[in-house]
């Protein structure tokens, strides 16, 4: 038997179990499935289970079941390509013959000291728990900084402005308009939402420092109750510390069949993976896809394609609270109830696929 393993079930270990189980894993391979959690966790919506305003148990999909998929909880600490093994905290390494590195990313957080130390974050379960247990029990009037106004932190800004109107919310922007990636039109509409929602927001930003309670906007320091990083990704650790070329965000370059390119048995899926695109899950869907079919045909013993067609992604929408919210669809600004409405189906047909 040969034994794929994927390292994490997020968005793109998710997507490969699907496509392979339940029709077309061949009867001599079998899966293992490695995550620290015991569920595929919905990590585009950390920003309402850290704003309270959804249960835990709307962002958990159970993982599928089948005879050959082996699913192991557990902490993956490194990966050792020469021995085909993976090296695991407080249990014996695991065997493969192909490996799917799907670990997602982690908190930039560019040198900045104590930031990591003394904020908050949104990207791991675990830390999005932490973060809604200390928004949530916060007093009537505190002050919440928000370091960060892209698409994450946006939506946990307005979300938290929604859901508490009794906080204090500034939101720290580096440049001269919030959602700097996105057209000036849209980010003038959220930043007009913003206003009328009474978060603050601080451009021209530049946090130099945070302590206890306090960070230091251009040496300036600004007290805040809670202070929530949301201002840069980088890859997992596992995959910053393997060799091999990678890119501004530690994510490992790949050839246009997902794996390494000194070893074609170590496959790269979603955030750990360098790409002209940003992160998202769309992106690691459509990455797990390809896979799917390099391994697919390498099984069957047929020929590869040179190349994949490029990833086709659809857009991006983000939310501002339950009712409004705005994003980018075949190139075409959209804003308000409709893009709010589209999000909410989206999330809708995931879980329904999923579920
Ligand atoms: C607030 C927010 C909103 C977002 N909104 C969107 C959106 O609207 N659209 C979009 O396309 N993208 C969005 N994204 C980005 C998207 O969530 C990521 O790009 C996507 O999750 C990447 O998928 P992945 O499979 O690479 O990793 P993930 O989905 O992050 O999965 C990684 C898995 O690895 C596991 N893991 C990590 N380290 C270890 C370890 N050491 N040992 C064991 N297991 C481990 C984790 O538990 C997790 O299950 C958003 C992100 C955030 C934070």
């Amino acid at each position: 038997m040969k034994n794929l393993v994927i390292l994490g079930g997020g968005y793109g270990g998710m997507k490969i179990l699907n496509e392979l189980l339940p029709n077309h894993l061949p009867e001599d391979v079998t899966i293992t499935l490695v995550d620290r959690v015991p569920y595929h966790c919905l990590k585009t919506e950390y920003y309402a289970l850290a704003a309270g305003t959804i249960s835990d148990k709307e962002v958990r999909v159970s993982f599928p079941e089948h005879p050959r998929l082996m699913i192991k909880y557990g902490e993956v600490t490194g990966i050792d390509a020469a021995n085909h093994q993976i090296i695991m905290d407080n249990a014996e390494p695991i065997v493969y013959d192909d490996v799917v590195i799907g670990l997602g990313c982690e908190d930039k957080y560019h040198n900045v000291p104590g930031a990591a130390e003394f904020t908050y974050s949104i990207q791991s379960i675990g830390k999005a728990r932490r973060t809604y247990s200390v928004l949530n029990n916060l007093g009537s009037g505190s002050v919440v900084g928000i370091v960060g106004a892209g698409l994450s932190g946006v939506e946990l800004a307005s979300e938290l402005s929604e859901s508490r109107e009794d906080l204090q919310i500034k939101l720290f922007d580096r440049g001269n308009h919030i959602l700097s990636a996105f057209p000036e039109r849209l980010s003038k509409y959220v930043e007009n939402w913003f206003v009328r929602h009474n978060v603050e927001i601080i451009n021209q930003s530049n946090i130099t420092k945070v302590e206890e309670g306090r960070l230091f906007n251009n040496e300036k320091p600004i007290e805040c109750d809670v202070i929530v990083w949301t201002a840069g990704i980088q890859a997992n650790k596992i995959v910053r510390q393997m060799d091999g070329e990678k890119d501004r965000l530690g994510r490992l370059v790949v050839t246009p069949h997902h794996h390494l390119p000194n070893d074609e048995h170590v496959f790269i899926v979603g955030d750990c993976a360098s790409s002209p695109n940003a992160p998202s899950a769309q992106l690691a869907e459509g990455q797990a896809e390809q896979i799917v079919e390099v391994l697919r045909k390498r099984w069957n013993g047929e020929p590869l394609p040179a190349t994949f067609p490029t990833i086709k992604l659809k857009g991006v929408l983000g939310s501002l609270g339950k009712k409004q919210g705005f994003g980018m669809m075949a190139d075409r600004a959209i804003t308000g109830r409709v893009a709010r409405i589209l999000k909410s189906g989206i999330l809708w047909m995931y879980k329904y696929h999923n579920g």
